[in-house]
């Protein structure tokens, strides 16, 4: 184990936080607000993050993937939310849901035939959530049936990140409901298969540019060997992917509190009021300064579960933590950075408001903040 800082970052760590922090600022800032009004990726955007290596960090080398680490992927994931969040949740759901769960639980078919195109073309979405079941995601009412060697998935899943980018999804379903949540089996889904449909894409607060979209599955057939895992074994699948991916949101989140605070620094120091920039102003000061070293805590934490994840050691506590905290920071940091624009911040020819929309939804997804405070009371209590 490396005694290092924890934010001190080995050479190969720099050089894809940096890189990808580079190809950002140049290729991401200057689509950032039309990706915002338009809702909308253009799809050259996203084969330049396949060339960059980000859409498969930890997928390995011999299958066409980066073959670094989660720690590099939540890097990546960091970098490109310092610009736009949305970009950000797209690598991340790619990575630390889609790809981790092929890697971790994927038949070697299976990552022989889907690794190598979520590493060069195709985008990837994770689709557990329906309307009746969010929180409670067991308690899903999609079903799957055995039909000779391929099985038959029906019912509608809701609020599927990437959906109308994507080729392949990874859906959870339930093959025995008499068994509960151990009937829960996760599928390997291809966009082109008979039955299968995104449906509506949703009208958003934030991270607009990023598609949320409805599944609708009618009789949709899926080969039997495209089981991600066992059969029944699917709430596992998603319980250990999205206790790493929530790492991967508490990254999105200081990515855009750092970007909030980078506009605002910016900012103060050219905004003149009472003859003077406003960043004289101590009450202005101590209010950067405090949001600084709030970011400050949550970068720790949300560097301190991703390593603890890399070096196999327990995380789920630090996850949970990492996702409230740095969620509440972002939130928090970008609505400082609202006031500190006045009436600049409150208006779409400026930056900052969006990343205030853009915000609130890390509270929301992968595990509201009540869910991610009862993982954390249930391991203190017992
Ligand atoms: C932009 C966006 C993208 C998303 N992307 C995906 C995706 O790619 N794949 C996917 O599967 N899902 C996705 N989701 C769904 C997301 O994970 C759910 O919205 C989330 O889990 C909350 O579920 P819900 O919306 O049904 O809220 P509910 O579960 O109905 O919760 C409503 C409120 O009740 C509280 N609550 C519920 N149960 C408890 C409890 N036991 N104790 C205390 N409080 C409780 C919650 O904290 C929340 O405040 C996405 C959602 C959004 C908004």
């Amino acid at each position: 184990m490396s005694s290092l800082p924890l934010t001190t970052l080995a050479e190969d760590e720099r050089l894809i936080r940096d890189s990808v922090y580079r190809f950002a600022d140049r290729e991401i800032r200057p689509l950032v607000r039309e990706m915002d009004e338009h809702a909308k990726i253009p799809r050259t955007l996203i084969d330049k993050l396949f060339d960059l290596g980000v859409m498969g960090v930890e997928i390995p080398d011999t299958l066409g993937g980066g073959g670094a680490s989660f720690f590099h992927a939540v890097l990546a994931v960091e970098a490109l939310s310092r610009i736009d969040p949305s970009i950000g949740v797209l690598v991340d759901v790619q990575n630390t849901l889609v790809a981790n769960a092929l890697l971790r639980w994927g038949s070697d078919d299976l990552k022989g035939r889907y690794l190598p195109r979520l590493a060069s073309k195709s985008v990837g979405a994770y689709a557990l959530s329906e309307a009746g079941s969010g929180s409670d995601a067991f308690a899903m009412a999609s079903r799957a049936s055995r039909r000779d060697r391929d099985w038959v998935l029906t019912g509608r899943k809701l609020w599927i990140t990437n959906a109308n980018e994507a080729d392949l999804f990874i859906v959870f379903v339930n093959a025995d409901p008499a068994a509960a949540y151990r009937g829960i089996t996760a599928f390997l889904v291809e966009r082109e298969s008979s039955g299968f449909t995104v449906g509506k894409k949703e009208d958003k607060l934030g991270i607009r540019a990023s598609s949320t979209c409805e599944l609708i599955l009618e009789d949709c057939i899926v080969p039997g060997a495209n089981v991600v895992g066992e059969v029944g074994k699917g709430y596992k699948v998603a319980i250990e992917t999205l206790n790493e991916g929530r790492i991967g949101i508490g990254a999105q989140m200081i990515g855009l509190a750092q970007g909030a605070l980078d506009h605002t620094i910016k900012y103060v120091k050219e905004r003149k009021q009472f003859g003077k920039a406003i960043a004289e102003f101590q009450a202005v000061q101590h209010q950067i300064a405090r949001a600084a070293t709030e970011l400050e805590a949550a970068r720790l934490m949300v560097y301190n579960a991703a390593r603890l994840r890399d070096a196999g050691q327990p995380f789920l506590t630090e996850a949970a933590m990492c996702k409230i905290f740095s969620s509440e920071v972002a939130e928090r940091v970008a609505s400082l950075a609202v006031n500190l624009y006045g009436g600049y911040g409150f208006v779409k020819d400026y930056p900052v408001e969006k990343l205030y929309r853009d915000a609130k939804v890390g509270q929301i997804y992968e595990g509201t903040s009540n869910l991610q405070l009862q993982t954390i009371a249930k391991q203190i209590l017992g």
